[in-house]
């Protein structure tokens, strides 16, 4: 099964696409730049990179810029496969607690990849975030398993 070790050569694409979107952040008042990547189960590879703003509350992280590129193209709760962090900071970034949130809707125990230009390290989204917040917490039971609700 991929991404079940940090060097599993299923991360490389996806490692390689979150530095190309690390490359534009817009990240003009920390300097702090972030890249994104994930896969979804059904095969895609979808990329985020950090957005900040003058307002600084409203600033968005690479990983949820790229969970939300993802949602636009159609993924679903349980869809969310493998993701991966990067930045050029000595010790390497971990998702926000925020981020680890918006993980947490799309994917049970999500593999995440920290990668930094020397080094990498496999993390579980269950181990970042214990006991996380979800449908199932106020749901009836029936939509708890697919909150998600469509029209069509
Ligand atoms: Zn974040």
């Amino acid at each position: 099964m991929a991404f079940q070790n940090p060097d599993d050569p299923a991360w490389q694409p996806l490692v390689d696409a979150a530095w190309e979107a690390r490359s534009r952040a817009h990240a003009p008042y920390s300097g702090f730049l972030v890249g994104a990547a994930l896969r979804t189960t059904t095969g895609e590879t979808v990329a985020g990179c950090n957005v900040e703003n003058a307002a600084y509350p409203m600033c968005t992280c690479a990983e949820r810029t790229a969970i939300c590129a993802a949602v636009a193209r159609g993924l679903k709760d349980g869809g969310l496969m493998a993701l991966v962090v990067v930045t050029e900071a000595d010790t390497l970034t971990p998702p926000c607690g925020a981020c680890r949130q918006v993980m947490a809707e799309f994917a049970e125990d999500l593999p995440i990849l920290l990668v930094n230009r020397s080094s990498r390290a496999l993390h579980r989204l269950k181990t970042l975030l214990p006991e996380a917040f979800t449908g199932r917490n106020f749901l009836p039971p029936a939509r708890a398993e697919s909150p998600i609700q469509h029209d069509s």
